[in-house]
């Protein structure tokens, strides 16, 4: 994989991934005007939780038709000025973090308040508008493997970055604002909530992840198993389709995987993806969620945890009261069901 890094017009970096030789990257000629982000994070004082605020992002490009679609290579429009690329990674034009914001005052009406210091980036998975993961190539979604890691080891050496997350969400239902196949990068300047829960759970029951993956080995809900890696539907799944894919060795992030174990990731992942796209005969909305440990503290395993939203055919999973209310789940899908169904899809 040959790296090349450059600047676009209005200072934001990009980097593309190739899979063959490297190359000269086309200068940007849209002569954007310098982004000025305004991403600030307040504290709820009921929950400890961090809220990010980012009203600049409201006038965010939504749902352009596909000749306009700024991750499509080279228009007038896009985001990447070269006329191909393999795997691209740029920093998001309307970020919900990034170390460019202006400092704030450090309180409001006795809320504490900060900078959003953190940085956001999109990463196109490939030049071609109507693909998706589950479509490319083997040997592709291994270059985007090796793309999350190198981009999980920068992002994690810039200064007051806590939790690099690498996701994907797919599917309008999912909100999604740009059909081109891309993900996402948020390097945090804080500890997500869900993952301080996570710690606190290891904390308290050391050799977590190694007792969860045994008892899930063990169990009836498996998708599908290789040598490095598992798939299952969790016990205490929260969605209507959901699986979680863990590593076999403790690794706290994407930088620790060895060349064998991302080989066969590229090929486990791949045949997930294909499983719940097969499931209802379309293609399925989905988050892809890699939970990976944050600085300083490794006792978090990396995994994905992917789900969906799609409880029927036709029917959509709404977060309501109970679950947006009260973080208190209800999910109208028995996870020994749902694995049945996931590995009958294969
Ligand atoms: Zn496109």
């Amino acid at each position: 994989m040959n790296r090349t890094r450059a600047r676009l017009s209005d200072g934001r970096e990009i980097v593309y991934y190739d899979e063959g030789p490297g190359r000269v990257p086309v200068p940007d000629p849209r002569g954007l005007r310098p982004v000025e982000p305004l991403c600030e994070t307040r504290r709820d004082p009921l929950t400890g939780d961090h809220v990010t605020i980012t009203a600049h992002r409201n006038t965010r490009t939504f749902l352009p038709p596909a000749d306009q679609c700024p991750l499509c290579p080279g228009g007038p429009a896009s985001e990447i000025p070269d006329p191909s690329y393999d795997v691209v990674a740029f920093e998001n034009r309307f970020p919900s973090f990034d170390v460019r914001t202006p400092p704030v005052p450090p309180e409001i009406d006795g809320v504490p308040r900060a900078r959003g210091a953190g940085r956001c980036e999109v990463v196109c998975f490939t030049d071609d508008h109507s693909a998706s993961m589950a479509q490319l190539p083997l040997s592709r979604v291994r270059t985007i493997v090796d793309a999350w890691a190198d981009r999980t080891a920068e992002l994690s050496a810039i200064p007051g970055i806590r939790q690099v997350y690498v996701f994907e969400n797919r599917g309008v239902e999912i909100g999604v604002t740009l059909h081109h196949p891309h993900g996402q990068i948020y390097a945090y300047p804080f500890v997500t909530p869900r993952t301080e829960r996570m710690l606190a759970a290891a904390a308290a029951h050391p050799g977590l992840f190694e007792d969860v993956l045994k008892a899930e080995r063990e169990g009836g809900r498996v998708v599908l198993a290789g040598e490095h890696w598992t798939a299952y539907v969790p016990a205490a799944a929260r969605w209507p389709v959901e699986a979680h894919l863990m590593p076999h060795r403790h690794v706290p992030d994407f930088t620790a995987l060895d060349a064998a174990e991302r080989d066969e990731l590229a090929v486990l992942y791949r045949d997930l993806l294909r499983r719940f796209d097969a499931l209802y005969g379309a293609p399925l909305p989905y988050v892809a969620g890699w939970h990976q440990a944050p600085a300083g503290n490794d006792s978090l395993r990396l995994h994905l945890e992917l789900f969906s939203i799609r409880r029927a055919p036709d029917k959509i999973k709404y977060l309501a009261g109970s679950e947006s209310g009260m973080a208190a789940w209800i999910n109208d899908v028995s996870p020994e069901d749902a694995a049945a169904r996931l590995r009958a899809a294969g």
